[in-house]
């Protein structure tokens, strides 16, 4: 069971008495919680020594739509230490021939978006779906990719494309994670010249909920050793 607290125990709770969790909210308004330890921060104790590692295995969360950023504190930090650059995410990779989808090139291809973390699919390397399923941990500071070129050995580099499960509210302007396009630079410095017809990105980026193919998760340090795909 979660509990809130205040800063004037936060040293206390992060002595090793309770597992602490720090939470963001990367929500365009204030959150009205007395518990804040920074901006729109906040420290979540847990009786359960195992659930904030389930929590963040679980991930990503949001609220009202926007991402909660996580961060599990060292036993020497505090809440002043809580960094949220990162989050994980399960990434469609759509467009694969059939042939080509095995859990090499979903590794391969998922190193690609950032730290791998899982590979779903079945124990003998093929991939049953209509797309492959990766576990990335991903830097939100940084622009969601869309999709890449990878040469596969054919004649010409072959386009596959990412879609996002369970992905919070992102910048259509540019395909970040910690804001929403009204919050912008990118569109409050243009004077209201640019038109959302020009946005790089938009909601298809979102992996639609009631089409996910069933879960068959290997972790990627199961994963043997081979050739990967050259992505130019
Ligand atoms: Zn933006």
């Amino acid at each position: 069971m979660a509990q809130w607290h205040n800063k004037t125990c936060l040293r206390k709770c992060l002595s090793g008495v309770a597992e602490p969790l720090c939470a963001r909210l990367f929500t365009k308004g204030r959150v009205n919680v007395e518990a804040l330890v920074g901006s729109n921060t906040v420290l979540i104790i847990f009786d359960d020594d195992a659930a904030p590692m389930k929590i963040l295995t679980q991930g990503p969360w949001s609220f009202d739509k926007y991402l909660i950023g996580l961060y599990k504190p060292k036993d020497d930090e505090s809440a002043d230490d809580a960094t949220f650059l990162h989050a994980s995410f399960w990434v469609q990779i759509h467009n694969l021939p059939f042939r080509r989808m095995t859990r090499e090139n979903a590794q391969v291809i998922g190193n690609t978006l950032g730290t791998m973390e899982q590979v779903d699919v079945s124990a003998n390397g093929e991939c049953r779906g209509h797309y492959i399923r990766v576990r990335v941990r991903i830097d939100i500071d940084q622009p969601l990719c869309r999709g890449r070129f990878v040469n596969m050995g054919e004649t010409e580099p072959l386009w596959i494309s990412f879609q996002y499960e369970r992905l919070a509210i992102f910048c259509y302007w540019c395909g970040t994670l910690n804001h929403d396009e009204k919050d912008c630079k990118l569109w409050t410095e243009s004077g209201g010249t640019l038109s959302k017809d020009e946005q790089p990105y938009g909601a298809w980026l979102r992996a639609a909920t009631g089409n996910l193919q069933q879960p068959q998760v290997v972790h990627s340090s199961a994963i043997p050793h081979s050739t990967p795909p050259r992505t130019p």
